[in-house]
């Protein structure tokens, strides 16, 4: 039972880290409408094809120094960073729910919420290759006969889809009407849809009012300490992804600790 566990761990580090290998693909090529698939991976600087023994997951970087073998450009830490936080994410959720296919359901959507943050952070989009097959994905989980159990039933992700896709544009709606400003893009409304179609309608509460509070706090101490430039915009899709993960995780207990403070005060 121990070896299983050393090695279940070893596994999920190893599927995580190739599989964040991908994912840094995805974040460079998505959003200039290149192909995920082809060519293959070629180092920025002399555009020679970078080989499978340069191309291990972390390893590699770290090995090279962060440099190009053939022309010693420098090569963005963010790649190791990308392997290192795809394979603690896998083993988090190994960890949680175990060798199953509802694990590796929320492996995938992690990973898609992985790159989506990228880019969003980098280009202010949430690019719709990824929002609008992730709420059919997220339907067809729901409503498929399940090998496991299901991550939420298919009313919860419909209504998820609803609420999120519509609650959140007609929040965007009146937002822009009031004030003049356009305060949210739509990616993040079809990101919300997808949230509801693969977590149920109710963790949007959770998501949305986790996401606000993050993007107050951490936008307001971007702009007052580090003097980010205000009139930036500050994309909102890197905390809808964190709070949406974060409710995996604690979403119930919040709501039971929420629930109980409301129950307590009469
Ligand atoms: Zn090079």
């Amino acid at each position: 039972m121990e070896i299983f566990g050393d090695f279940a761990f070893i596994l999920a580090f190893v599927f995580g880290g190739i599989w964040g290998s991908f994912l840094n693909v995805c974040i460079y090529r998505i959003p200039v409408g290149q192909s995920i698939i082809y060519p293959p991976s070629r180092c920025p600087g002399c555009e020679n094809p970078i080989v499978w023994y340069d191309n291990i997951p972390i390893v590699s970087w770290l090995y090279l120094k962060g440099k190009c073998r053939h022309c010693n450009i420098n090569i963005s830490p963010q790649y190791p960073i990308i392997e290192a936080i795809s394979a603690l994410l896998t083993i988090q959720v190994v960890m949680v729910f175990g060798f199953s296919w509802e694990s590796l359901a929320i492996i995938c959507l992690g990973y898609s919420f992985v790159v989506m943050m990228m880019i969003d952070f980098y280009h202010y989009i949430l690019p719709d290759v990824i929002t609008l097959p992730g709420i059919v994905i997220g339907v067809l989980l729901a409503w498929l006969p399940q090998v496991g159990e299901p991550i939420v039933g298919l009313y919860d992700s419909l209504i998820g889809v609803a609420v999120g896709g519509g609650g959140l544009w007609l929040f965007a709606w009146l937002f822009e009407k009031i004030t003049g400003k356009v305060g949210m893009g739509f990616g993040d409304v079809k990101l919300l849809a997808m949230v509801g179609a693969w977590l149920g309608w109710q963790s949007l509460g959770f998501t949305i009012f986790f996401a606000a509070l993050m993007g107050s706090v951490i936008g307001l101490s971007w702009i007052g300490i580090l003097g980010r430039d205000r009139a930036k915009p500050i994309p909102f899709g890197p905390y809808l992804v964190l709070a949406a993960w974060s409710y995996i995780y604690i979403g119930d207990q919040v709501y039971d600790w929420y629930l109980s403070g409301i129950y307590s005060g009469f």
